[in-house]
């Protein structure tokens, strides 16, 4: 994908080998007929199990509605992620710059560091430095498209921190000028986390 040629070299031959010692040890599962091509390994390494669909796909949804009020149904996605299982949709997650794919990396790193744990429902004081910073810049982001301000990444990334987490995630590899222009101080903190900047793996 696009970012991958941003990294520097070195950068980069550390991904190549640790993408391709995953790419032995996983699992691969494809789903609804779909047919796992090398090139799909390769662009999936990185996760433990990895179930894809050769297209959207439809599953059946529990969400807490608040005041212990569980909401069942079935929805349509494009691709999800929990702790141990990253599910994919094929077609969605195509030509798009593997925007997809690095959004639902972006939750596994989420997991993996719990950093979007709980974020706001916690005490300042049993959150990092990191934590609360973006807590303040989740909260001014939300506070912003609430006062019908034009959102300066995908709108989805209000949902929860999570969220904002992982849509920022998407722009930080993909379209990093913009977003350190929009919001510099997001894109300081995902640097923290990935510790490898696009804009400067570009100049180099
Ligand atoms: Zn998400």
């Amino acid at each position: 994908m696009a970012a991958h040629r941003r990294l520097a070299p070195a950068e980069r031959a550390a991904l190549e080998a640790l993408a391709a010692r995953f790419r032995r040890e996983k699992h691969f599962a494809g789903c609804a007929g779909f047919r796992v091509t090398e090139r799909v390994r390769w662009t999936v390494a990185g996760w433990r199990t990895v179930l894809v669909y050769p297209a959207g796909y439809r599953a059946r949804s529990a969400r807490h509605a608040g005041a212990g009020v569980v909401a069942e149904g079935v929805e349509d996605r494009a691709g999800e992620a929990t702790r141990d299982v990253v599910v994919l949709s094929w077609s969605d997650a195509g030509d798009d710059g593997g925007r997809l794919i690095l959004h639902e990396t972006a939750h596994q790193v989420d997991f993996h560091f719990g950093l979007t744990e709980h974020l706001l429902e916690r005490t300042a004081k049993d959150l990092t430095p990191w934590q609360r910073a973006l807590r303040r810049e989740y909260s001014a982001f939300v506070k912003a498209l609430n006062d019908g301000k034009r959102s300066p990444i995908d709108r989805y990334a209000a949902e929860d921190p999570a969220e904002f987490f992982a849509v920022s995630t998407e722009d930080f590899f993909t379209t990093p000028k913009r977003l350190a222009a929009r919001l510099p101080r997001v894109h300081a903190l995902l640097n923290d986390v990935y510790r490898s900047d696009p804009l400067r793996a570009r100049s180099r």
